[in-house]
């Protein structure tokens, strides 16, 4: 099976932060990955504009030395880079001062869509969209990309959503949630909605609970600043597991539309209680195996900001009464491994009596590393010996199933940008949905700052906290392990 290539429409794309880690690890690599496999057309440009004057050729070596890295030599070839390299420029421009403005403007082409990922620290978001706007860089067809994270609660999100809103309609804001831009994420919804096999089966009456899992392996590096005063609860439990959720949770959209599909998102958000104390779990990663301990990763030796969290959700709805939600996500675990696993009920009676115990169905989403799909079924055991049960994978791999002449599966962010420049909103989140998620995090946060709690520590390179494993066991259940 080939993967087709669709060509997006001739574009302008400039990225605001065009010299900084983001722009360098995935905005320019996976725009040149694009522009190789013939989805961004030859007459697109892209501009790099940064705080700090550069020549031209700087700044194409610094994107050819980023792609070079990030880049796999099989996936790059010096005639695709070259002629890439060709379509960047690069501009300087304070977002807070006036200097530049006119020179972006003047590299901007008439008749082609316009887009300007703010990939620069949040409190610039609001000064950069007013200076788009006001030296008339912006068109009424513009499109901005904003980055994570959106808002530290709901009030400063709400503010945030209120200063773009002077500036830009909601339907020219890009708020990104790389989550959503996965390979997997996409084809949870395709398995969901495009085969009558599962949705019959999708509620609590035969779903036994719902795991979400993001463990990272890497400790809090160099945004300790940030970190320190987000939290996993801000950083990732906010954006990302949520909207992973909402995905497992919503009712099938009446199309693959944005506002159909981001309005279920919506309720499923609205449906979630409110958390017991008793049902969640801080962690911070202590030092063991020769890593760091969180407390000297952020140099501050009474941080109480939390690197893991897990916890139970219940939706109030018709479809999940009774059937929890788990979530977990942390740094310095023992693998790194994003997954969402679906545990189906046992089947009410046994024609193979007592003795063949069976495990349960489980389909298992895997989002990274080894994107694919798995369903967990019971076969009989092959060969003689009688009926034996035993429990097999039943593997949906796609990079498989795309085989040696596929394109490549693009990355998150090089999928997003190409649906920005396409003007099709599904992926991102809504301006409501953001608010909404930060409305039920916002009192878990401030229930544990007004108890002074502290988060429980557990070993780097371990699967968190024992805390976390006995919120599972209470119900009688385990967490599925962390492998890589
Ligand atoms: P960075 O610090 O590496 O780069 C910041 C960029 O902003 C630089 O290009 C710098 O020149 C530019 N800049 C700084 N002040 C400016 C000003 N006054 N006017 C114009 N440009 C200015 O940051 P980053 O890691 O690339 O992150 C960028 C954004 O993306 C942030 O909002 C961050 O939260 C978000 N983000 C980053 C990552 C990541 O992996 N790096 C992941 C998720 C979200």
């Amino acid at each position: 099976m080939v993967a087709r290539v669709i060509p997006v429409e001739p574009f302008d794309l400039v990225v605001f932060g065009g010299t900084g880690d983001l722009a360098r690890r995935k905005i320019l690599p996976g725009l040149y990955r694009r522009f190789r496999d013939g989805q961004m057309p030859a007459e697109a440009r892209v501009i790099g504009a940064a705080r700090r004057a550069m020549e031209t050729d700087s700044y194409r070596a610094f994107a050819r030395d980023a792609i070079e890295e990030e880049v796999a030599p099989a996936r790059r070839d010096p005639d695709s880079l070259g002629a890439f390299l060709d379509r960047l420029d690069h501009v300087a421009i304070d977002a807070e001062g006036d200097e530049g403005w006119a020179e972006l403007a003047a590299r901007m082409h008439p008749d082609r869509v316009r887009a300007f990922y703010f990939s620069v620290a949040p409190r610039l978001f609001g000064p950069l969209a007013e200076r788009l706007h006001a030296h008339g860089v912006a068109d009424a067809e513009a499109r901005i990309v904003v980055e994570k994270p959106f808002g530290q609660d709901q009030a400063s999100a709400r503010q945030l959503n209120a200063t773009l809103a002077a500036h830009f309609g909601e339907s020219q804001i890009y708020r990104i949630d790389h989550y959503l831009g996965k390979e997997t994420v996409q084809n949870l919804m395709a398995v969901r909605f495009a085969n009558i096999l599962f949705e019959p089966l999708w509620n609590a009456q035969f779903v036994d609970h719902v795991q979400i899992t993001v463990a990272e392996t890497v400790g809090v590096g160099g945004r300790g600043g940030y970190y320190d005063a987000a939290g996993a609860m801000r950083d990732m439990v906010q954006n990302h597991l949520m909207q992973l959720l909402c995905l497992i949770a919503m009712e099938p959209p009446h199309r693959f539309d944005p506002q159909a599909v981001r309005d279920e998102k919506l309720k499923v958000i609205r449906a979630l209680d409110p958390v017991a104390p008793g049902d969640i779990v801080r962690g911070q990663y202590a030092a063991a195996g020769g890593m760091n301990g969180y407390l000297q990763d952020v140099a501050d030796p009474d941080s109480r900001t939390e690197s893991f969290v897990a916890l139970k959700a219940h939706l109030s709805n018709w479809r999940w009464k009774g059937t929890p939600f788990y979530l977990r996500t942390g740094k310095r675990l023992r693998a790194r491994s994003s997954e969402i696993a679906v545990t189906f009920r046992e089947p009410p009676h046994s024609i193979f009596g007592e003795a063949e115990r069976w495990a349960e169905n489980v389909l298992i989403i895997r989002l990274q590393p080894n994107e694919g799909i798995k369903l967990r079924v019971m076969i009989k055991e092959p060969g003689p010996g009688g009926m034996r049960l035993v429990n097999v994978p039943l593997d949906m791999s796609f990079a498989e199933a795309l085989g040696e002449n596929g394109a490549e599966i693009p990355d998150a962010y090089e999928r997003l940008i190409m649906d920005v420049i396409r003007g099709n909103q599904t992926l991102f989140m809504r301006g409501d949905e953001v608010e909404a998620a930060w409305a039920w995090i916002d009192p878990l946060i401030a229930a544990w700052e007004e108890r002074g709690s502290s988060p429980q520590p557990y070993e780097a390179g371990s699967s968190g906290p024992e805390e976390a494993a006995i919120l599972m066991h209470r119900d009688g259940r385990r967490w599925r392990g962390i492998e890589p």
